[in-house]
């Protein structure tokens, strides 16, 4: 029997429909969410970040506020900027759109943005009330892990309560962003979580832990890391990564640019094509597994919605509601 893939897309749709009679209701109560981002320099990541939340904003029916600075204004003068964010009533929540220039210090800004306002659980209070277990902002793309994991786990009849404690869930990866908020998130949960990283890979050691498994959740950034070898038959996986690759004509094998040719077999590939994969090699692990989240449409679309949860989550706060 093949794996049953977890449809990210249905998934956030439904999330959207929950959310959207939501909004409805604090809109009846004067209650009008927004986001603001703030964004220095002209970094083009952070920049089509910035232009997705203000099409995302429109699509949500929330406020926006734009804070786009050129690269050369002062630390003092960004710190200005996020107090009149934290005053703003029509601001929710605030996303700081990083990286900054090298004068402006990442801990600055974000210490000065409102503990309240913080949807994306950047600052130190808030990462700190995750790790006691008390979230008031889980993180938005390792809340879409646990989401995927309860929604699926309900499909199967499980509660995700039982679903969770006990279970044997391996982290691969721990940023401050995406692993160490999925392993603290699990095992709030009382799953019984291994977290790795490169120096597990680098020891050996990466497929102990995550053959050990029921739940892999991959964030590496490191294209076909978990394959068929490092699963046990009838694991889920959940796949966070999100990587360009191109592909060789000739051999299949992902390649990072289009300049060299193929790493394996020698190609040209400045004509082949280039594909947005993840960190795990799906079509090895689709034989394998009992279920995983496929790249697109898996981890990425949900991350928005969880965004949303928590600029509502934020918007009642502010209001007292
Ligand atoms: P990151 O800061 O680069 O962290 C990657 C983590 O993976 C690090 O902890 C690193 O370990 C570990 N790692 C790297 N190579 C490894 C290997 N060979 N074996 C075991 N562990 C390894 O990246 P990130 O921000 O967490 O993002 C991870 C991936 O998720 C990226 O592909 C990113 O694009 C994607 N992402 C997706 C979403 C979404 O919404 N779907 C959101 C954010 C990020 P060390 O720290 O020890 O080096």
């Amino acid at each position: 029997m093949g794996a049953k893939i977890i449809d990210g897309k249905a998934i956030a749709d439904e999330i959207r429909a929950e959310l959207a009679k939501e909004l409805e209701g604090l809109k009846t109560k004067g209650i009008e969410p927004g986001i603001a981002t703030l964004l220095v320099g002209d970094n083009f990541g952070a920049r089509m970040y910035r232009g997705a939340v203000e099409k995302f904003c429109a699509e949500m029916g929330f406020n926006y506020r734009e804070e786009t600075h050129p690269a050369d204004i002062s630390e003092a003068d960004v710190i200005r900027i996020v107090e009149s964010l934290n005053a703003d009533a029509k601001v929710s929540g605030i996303l700081p759109l990083r990286p900054f220039p090298e004068h402006i210090s990442d801990s600055a800004v974000i210490n000065s943005i409102s503990v309240d306002k913080d949807i994306d659980c950047f600052h130190p209070f808030n990462m700190g009330k995750l790790a006691l277990g008390e979230p008031t902002f889980p993180p938005a793309t390792p809340s879409a892990c646990i989401e995927l994991m309860e929604r699926y786990m309900k499909g199967e009849g499980i509660d995700p309560k039982d679903g969770f404690e006990g279970a044997e869930i391996c982290v691969v990866g721990h940023s401050n962003i995406v692993g160490k908020p999925v392993s603290f998130l699990c095992l709030n949960r009382n799953a019984s979580t291994t977290t790795v990283h490169v120096f597990t890979s680098m020891k050996g050691n990466l497929e102990k832990h995550t053959t050990a498994a029921d739940y892999v959740v991959v964030a590496a950034g490191f294209p076909n890391l978990i394959g068929s070898e490092q699963v046990k038959e009838g694991a889920v996986v959940i796949d966070v990564g999100i990587n360009r690759v191109i592909v060789c004509p000739e051999c299949g094998t992902y390649n990072r640019a289009k300049k060299d040719p193929c790493k394996k077999c020698g190609a040209d590939l400045s004509e082949a094509e280039g594909k947005t994969v993840g960190d795990a090699n799906f079509d090895e692990l689709v034989g394998k597994v009992k279920a995983i989240t496929p790249v697109p449409g898996g981890v990425g679309s949900v991350t928005n919605m969880m965004l949303a949860k928590n600029t509502l989550r934020a918007a009642r706060l502010l209001a007292g509601a």
